[in-house]
């Protein structure tokens, strides 16, 4: 399993991300006094029937941290290195993610401290209605809106959507996103953080012109359905690494075989011909776009020297710390910060939850078309910020985040 480095406080340095994003733009002392805090913090325990007959209890949170400009909206993740700091982090980052993309929600998020990989399928449903009959109390359709994350599936989305439906007593599809099509779910959702990561890199082609070899950190959801399309679009993936260790192809990957081999095998690295390599050697590898597509503190101040990529896409949460922010700015890495890299997946929440809403369902190529024009309109606002003011990417789009949270904070007048 990838670790975040776990010594690393993330909400610290999204704060340190906001501070840096301030000295650019002009906040009402409202808006920076609403953004040092979540709005509700919820930690609550899990008591699950394991299939052994035991009872084992679990940990689980959920963070509305800011709701100015919308219900709060974000997802819930399960991975043993979940912590509330953690949560309370990637709860912050959904409220800028939401006002990058401009979608009108707040930011929120969840977790279970928990390996689900250890746990059996009807473990894992009593485990995801258990977090609901919690949480039950904090989300709803208009209020805060979870969504898959790390490890977390269309299968659990259905199981939480269900217990919620049955817990107050209305057929309830809105209250959550990412869930099959069956139940409601959007098409295009399955592999909207791709795709929206992937028209950033074409946006960015244009403008940067970074090169078409590709080291891909992360196997899961989002780095999977990325390699399909830039494979399929003429990149060499020369590069790629899951939980359990990395794999290095001077040739490049093939998609079907490496999808294969990951279905037969469960590890990349037994893709047949390639060399084994560490997570850290992925980072370290001469490509020209990096992507970054699993968990947090990846790029440190320990290893951002040694990136030799022209380029860096964040398609996880929080991949890169701000002191390694600084030094890939000094070296000229162009880098497409996770709250607009990855913001496709919540994009396309936005869009399952608005046909949840009308009960009207869209063709596929709407809402890839729809998520287009988000991603190419936003894109191309953030860039313009990194050129005129002469700022790196992530603060540009922290520029233009805090610019529309700080509008809806204002008009509110608080108090
Ligand atoms: N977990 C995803 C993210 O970090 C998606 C959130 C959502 O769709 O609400 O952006």
């Amino acid at each position: 399993m990838i670790k975040s480095k776990a010594d690393i406080m993330v909400f610290e340095n999204a704060q340190k991300q906001l501070e840096k994003a301030k000295k650019h733009v002009k906040l009402a002392q409202e808006t920076e006094e609403t953004l040092k805090y979540p709005t509700e913090t919820f930690s609550f325990s899990i008591p699950v029937r394991m299939d052994d007959g035991t009872l084992k209890v679990f940990e689980g949170h959920r963070v509305r941290y800011n709701d100015a400009r919308g219900p709060t909206k974000g997802g819930i993740r399960y991975h043993p290195g979940v912590t509330i700091d953690e949560v309370k982090a990637l709860s912050f980052w959904m409220v800028i993610k939401c006002a990058v993309i401009n979608i009108p929600y707040g930011g929120g998020k969840g977790g279970i401290t928990v390996d689900p990989q250890k746990l059996s399928k009807g473990e894992l449903e009593r485990l995801s209605r258990g977090w609901m009959r919690k949480a039950y109390r904090i989300v709803g359709p208009d209020r805060d809106i979870p969504a898959p994350d790390v490890y977390t599936t269309g299968q659990i989305m259905a199981w939480m959507m269900d217990e919620y439906s049955i817990i107050t007593g209305t057929y309830s599809p809105a209250v959550i996103t990412g869930k099959p099509l069956s139940l409601g779910g959007s098409l295009g959702r399955e592999y909207a953080t791709a795709l929206g990561g992937y028209y950033c890199i074409k946006e960015a082609a244009g403008k940067v012109n970074p090169g078409k070899t590709v080291a891909i950190q992360g196997f899961g959801n989002a780095g999977s359905h990325m390699v399909r399309l830039l494979a399929a679009d003429g990149y060499k993936i020369i590069a790629v690494s899951d939980s359990k260790g990395g794999a290095h192809l001077e040739a490049g990957f093939e998609y079907e075989k490496l999808i294969s081999v990951k279905k037969r095998e469960k590890h990349v690295d037994a893709y047949p011909g390639c060399n084994k390599i560490t997570q850290e050697q992925l980072l370290e590898l001469d490509c020209d776009i990096l992507i970054l597509a699993a968990l947090e503190n990846q790029v440190t101040k320990d290893n951002a020297a040694r990136v030799k990529a022209k380029m860096i896409v964040e398609l996880a949460n929080g991949p890169t710390t701000p002191e390694a922010d600084d030094i890939l700015y000094q070296k000229g890495i162009f880098l497409v910060p996770d709250i607009l890299a990855n913001s496709g997946g919540v994009c396309v929440s936005y869009f399952e939850w608005v046909q949840n809403k009308q009960g009207y369902y869209w063709k596929e190529d709407d809402v890839n078309a729809k998520l287009h024009e988000k991603m190419v309109e936003e894109f191309n606002a953030t860039f313009d910020i990194h050129k005129n003011r002469k700022i790196d990417m992530r603060t540009a789009a922290y520029v233009l985040a805090l610019g529309r949270i700080d509008e809806a904070t204002k008009a509110k007048a608080l108090y």
